[in-house]
């Protein structure tokens, strides 16, 4: 069965957006994965179809309603659903590129998309919703966040990428940023492409390919950087 993917949002029209387009668009038309977008205020049941009300406690902006939000959940996600139910949140756990696989590997996902101030705390119980961040800053809704992290998923979903991309070296998958890349021309604006990515000399490549990530990591990530170190220890 195809990775499916619900959208809870109160801008449905920002879907696909990029994800409609190259490797996640094709992978999409071919129905590797599929999308389910729906309006959170669809599920609003009076006549304004208010989705949000002021905090409770007050203070600045609005909540979104635990009893509207509540209604769109269950109807996009029965009982039994197994898929995992996200909150995009700037309080959530950090996405990694290991969660990042894991979500890759099951069925789908149902993501909502938060908006002004956030969601009632309620719903976040009652619906067992995991909270995920996108990193440390504040976007003005879930909407960026969930198109991140699909396009992150949806690249990983079996079929999606060929053997030779497989994404098995790039940045993070081993713990340690990418080498750096070069293509031709040789020499560009004076600066040579490093004689051993000529060499053909596979060994040597592979070597020094595993400096340079070694190198750039250390210099860029020191909390990546210390703990491939005592990964690789053990
Ligand atoms: N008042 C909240 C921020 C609300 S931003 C706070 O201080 O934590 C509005 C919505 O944008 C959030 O509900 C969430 O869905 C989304 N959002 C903002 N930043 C995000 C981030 N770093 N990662 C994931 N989602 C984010």
């Amino acid at each position: 069965m195809a990775f499916s993917a619900t959208i809870l949002t109160l801008y449905p029209e920002m879907f696909p957006g990029p994800l409609g387009h190259a490797l996640a668009g094709r992978a999409l038309q071919k129905g590797i994965w599929e999308l389910d977008v729906r309006d959170i205020r669809d599920a609003a049941t009076d006549r304004h179809h208010t989705v949000d009300d002021t905090p409770a406690g007050g203070g600045p902006g609005m909540v979104m309603k635990p009893d509207v939000l509540g209604r769109a959940i269950d109807a996009a996600s029965p009982p039994g659903d197994p898929r995992p139910r996200l909150l995009m949140s700037p309080r959530g756990e950090p996405l990694t590129q290991r969660l990042v696989r894991d979500f890759a590997a099951g069925s789908g996902l149902i993501i909502v998309c938060g908006r002004f101030e956030g969601v009632d705390e309620r719903v976040i119980e009652a619906r067992g919703l995991r909270e995920v961040s996108i990193g440390d800053f504040v976007l003005s809704g879930g909407e960026a966040a969930a198109i991140c992290l699909l396009d992150a998923v949806v690249r990983l979903i079996p079929g999606v990428m060929g053997k030779a991309e497989s994404g098995l070296e790039e940045s993070f998958e081993n713990g340690l940023l990418e080498h750096p890349h070069y293509t031709r021309p040789r020499i560009w604006e004076g600066r040579a492409i490093p004689d051993v990515l000529l060499s053909g000399d596979h060994e040597k490549i592979a070597r020094w390919r595993r400096e340079q990530a070694q190198k750039i990591t250390q210099e860029r990530r020191p909390g990546l950087w210390r703990a491939w170190r005592r990964r690789d220890d053990d």
